[in-house]
Formats: C-alpha cells, sequence, structure tokens
C-alpha cells in the first residue's frame, strides 16, 4: 500500500511545516507545484483549517487575501453551499450549456480505463488510481473533458472520482464538479493543449488530441448536445491501460472491525471517532470513557470507497479507538442506547444519523460563518473575511468563535 500519505498526525504537522506559501501562490497551478498535499488529512478531520493556518501562520506572516487562505477558504465555502442546500448539491444547481437530458449517465470505459488516446485525461486516471489524489489543475482537465468533451453528466464523473480520491468530500468535489460544468459557476471551465502544456510534465501533454484547439472551438464543441468520440491515437497494444480498481461498500473484512456490540459499552461514557474527526481526542474526557470507531454502512452503500481509502481511515481509527463498529445506523443507534452518555464532532457526511445518536460538537470553524447564502464564492469571501487583514486576526476570530463553544460542550 502507497504511504505517500501515512495516517498519521505527524504526518500531517510535517506536512504543515513544509508549506511555503510564498512559492504555493507562485506555482499551484502547476503539477509540480508547491501544494500541500493536506486535503486527505483536512477531509477527514486529523487537523482543521484553523489549526492548518495556526501551523502557517507561526512560521509565515500571511495576509488575509494570501493565496494559500484564499484556498482554504474555497473549501469552506463549499461546506457553507451545503449547509444551505443540503442534498441540493448533489443535483445540478442550475442549467448549464444544455440540460441535464443531454448528457449520458455513464462514464465511458475508455475514461475508466485510462485509455482515451488522451494523455492528460490517461495520465490523471492512472495518477488517481496509483496515489488516491490528483492535483487541482487535473482534476479540473479530466472533468472539464468527461463533461464537455464527451458529454458525460458531471454527477455520474463526480460519483466516480470521489470514491477513489483519499480526500473525497461531497461538497468540495461535487461543487467542483458543478463549478467546472457550469451548472453551479456562470460559465464552464474549458481548456485546451496549450494550457496543459503550461502547467504540466511532458508526459501528459497532449499536442494532436481532440483538446489540441481553440478556446472558440471548445466552446463550440460544449454547446453540442452530441459530440462523436473523438478519434485518438489510442495504444494499440493496450499498454498503459488501468484496470479500475475496486470501490467497497464496507473496510476490507480482515481490517479487525465488529459488529456494534451493546455490551462494550453499557453504562459507560462514549466518544465516537467517525472517518470525519481523526484528530486529537478531546483532553477533557471523563476518566473511562469508551473510544468507538463507526463506519455506517448507510452512508457507504451509497458512497463506497477504494481500498487505499480504507486503510488510511481505519489505520487511524485503531490507532484512536477501543473498539470499532462497523453496522447499519439502526444497529449502531440500537448498541448505543444504553450508554451513559455519547458525544462526538457533528458531520454532515453523516448528517441524518449521528445528531440522533450523540451531542455533537462543531469542529473549529477558520472562518466566521456567513449566515445569508452565498451563491458565488466571491460573494462568500467578501462577507467572511470583512474586517480582517492579517492571519492573525482571522485566527483571533476564529478562536472567539470557537472557544465558548467547545467549553459549553464538553465535560470539564
Ligand atoms: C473536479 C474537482 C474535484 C475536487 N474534489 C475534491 C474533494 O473531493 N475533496 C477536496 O478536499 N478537494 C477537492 N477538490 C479541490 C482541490 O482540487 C483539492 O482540495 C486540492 O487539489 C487538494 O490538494 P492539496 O491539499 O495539495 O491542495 P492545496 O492547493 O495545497 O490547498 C490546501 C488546502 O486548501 C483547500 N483547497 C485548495 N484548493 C481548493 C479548491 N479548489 N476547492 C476546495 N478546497 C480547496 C483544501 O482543503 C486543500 O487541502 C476538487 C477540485 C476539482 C476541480
Amino acid at each position: 500500500m502507497n504511504e505517500a500519505f501515512a495516517p498519521t498526525l505527524a504526518a500531517t504537522h510535517a506536512r504543515i511545516a513544509a508549506v511555503r506559501p510564498a512559492a504555493y501562490a507562485r506555482t499551484r497551478n502547476a503539477l509540480d507545484g508547491a501544494v500541500t498535499g493536506l486535503s486527505p488529512y483536512i477531509t477527514h478531520g486529523f487537523v482543521t483549517l484553523a489549526d492548518v493556518l495556526a501551523g502557517v501562520a507561526v512560521r509565515h506572516a500571511l495576509d488575509v487575501q494570501h493565496k494559500f487562505i484564499y484556498e482554504l477558504g474555497w473549501r469552506a465555502y463549499f461546506r457553507h453551499v451545503w449547509r444551505h442546500r443540503g442534498d441540493g448539491i448533489l443535483r445540478s444547481l442550475h442549467e448549464g450549456l444544455l440540460p441535464d437530458d443531454a448528457y449520458s449517465v455513464d462514464l465511458p470505459l475508455d475514461i475508466r480505463e485510462a485509455r482515451t488516446g488522451v494523455p492528460v485525461v490517461d495520465e490523471a486516471v492512472r495518477t488517481l488510481y496509483a496515489t488516491g489524489m490528483l492535483h487541482n489543475h487535473a482534476r479540473m482537465w479530466l472533468a472539464s473533458y468527461v463533461v464537455h468533451v464527451r458529454k458525460a453528466h458531471w454527477r455520474v464523473g463526480a460519483d466516480w472520482l470521489y470514491g477513489h480520491l483519499l480526500d473525497g468530500d461531497l461538497a468540495s468535489n461535487h461543487l467542483s464538479w458543478q463549478w467546472v460544468a457550469g451548472t453551479g459557476s456562470s460559465k464552464p471551465y474549458l481548456f485546451n493543449a496549450d494550457n496543459v502544456a503550461r502547467y504540466a510534465p511532458a508526459g501528459w501533454h497532449s499536442p494532436g488530441s481532440v483538446i489540441d484547439t481553440s478556446y472558440e472551438a471548445l466552446d463550440h464543441m460544449a454547446r453540442q448536445p452530441v459530440w462523436p468520440r473523438p478519434r485518438e491515437r489510442e495504444a494499440r497494444d493496450g499498454s498503459g491501460s488501468q484496470v479500475e480498481p475496486p470501490l467497497a461498500a464496507r473496510p476490507p473484512a480482515e481490517r479487525g472491525l465488529t459488529a456494534p456490540d451493546a455490551g462494550a459499552v453499557a453504562g459507560h461514557d462514549v466518544w465516537i471517532v467517525h472517518p470525519w474527526n481523526l484528530g486529537e481526542l478531546p483532553a477533557t474526557l471523563p476518566a473511562g470513557t469508551r473510544v468507538i470507531g463507526v463506519f455506517v454502512d448507510d452512508f457507504h452503500r451509497v458512497w463506497p470507497w477504494s481500498e487505499r481509502r480504507w486503510h488510511f481511515v481505519n489505520t487511524r481509527m485503531a490507532e484512536l479507538c477501543d473498539e470499532r463498529w462497523c453496522g447499519d445506523a439502526a444497529a449502531i443507534g440500537a448498541a448505543l442506547k444504553g450508554a451513559r452518555s455519547v458525544r462526538s464532532v457533528g458531520e454532515p457526511h453523516l448528517a441524518p444519523w449521528l445528531a440522533q445518536w450523540a451531542e455533537c460538537v462543531e469542529a473549529s470553524a477558520l472562518f466566521p460563518a456567513v449566515d445569508r447564502r452565498c451563491d458565488s464564492f466571491t460573494q462568500w469571501w467578501n462577507r467572511a473575511s470583512r474586517g480582517l487583514h492579517t492571519a492573525a486576526d482571522l485566527l483571533a476570530a476564529s478562536h472567539a468563535l470557537n472557544e465558548p463553544r467547545r467549553t459549553e460542550s464538553l465535560p470539564p
């Protein structure tokens, strides 16, 4: 198993210590640019955005408008949209270039198998399967090709990518696909071979392929309901073609999980660890608290994960928990009934269930809450950063916002 992303706090903190904001701002669009690789850790709650910025700000003085903080803002913005729209983020927020039914509901097999013959697309898929990660620009290229060139609906592309990513997050992923498709933004994202040549290594360059054309031609292509499959120079011997790694609704059987067990928690205080709160346990847990990890089948039947992601999450969970349970939400809820108290950290991926079982604190937010729904990032950013000048201002505001909530909600 590839351990480029070791599921440990030490690996998380090493990545935070290595952030170079000036280089980040200059080079983040390049595939070999100074990006952080922090998203699997942020997605799974090893650290919050506030922890990340605090770790960076002790080493670097940053203006609040710095590119690095701005990008952290995108994640918070997508969560803002999710909070306001709920499951609506899984449907087109508005019509894009074409009606929804103009797009296919199947992701073409040659994309899944990295044999489209367009190097930028095939390299992106190979990288995704080999590492569980993909640079932001590569995600944009891949999504744009899927939707605008191959006419697959953004939702099938988003569901597929979500399953294979280590950092798959329904808000960041599905709303980014909508941003590319033009159903969540004012215009679709299109790219051509020159753009790839500027930001990617030579093996990704795609001269002579369908995307080696002008933006006018790409725009025309994107507006046509039907576009014949481009004739590319597909490798005849199948070299480079990939078998899509399987996705599973449960962690592999040998991972040491058990069914929900009421006997293990009866009469105890319980702290629930789930796949999105894998950071430090609260320092204030009462003595004798049982720490129980949960994987909720109801969620994963709809949103299966790769073996790599199961390994990443389950390894860290094993480190934190007395027991790890895997089962239906109903069975988990029933097993927790006899506990003296049940607490956890709130998480929208588990929204239908977690709040029924546990008293939840919210994960520390970095940005001030923006109550009014914003339909563009700029609108949200202007409100979220209003009156703040430096990273230190933002962190102080975040601290003031989170501290009372934390002390109210946790036992002394
Ligand atoms: C089609 C598509 C799908 C995506 N799916 C996901 C997803 O499932 N999960 C996910 O976390 N991100 C997703 N992103 C956003 C972005 O690509 C990743 O957050 C980023 O590439 C992660 O790498 P990094 O940690 O090195 O990012 P860095 O550039 O180092 O950024 C640091 C952190 O800022 C946040 N961030 C940076 N850029 C963005 C962005 N554009 N949108 C949201 N947050 C951002 C992330 O938390 C990231 O870890 C998607 C983008 C696209 C275009």
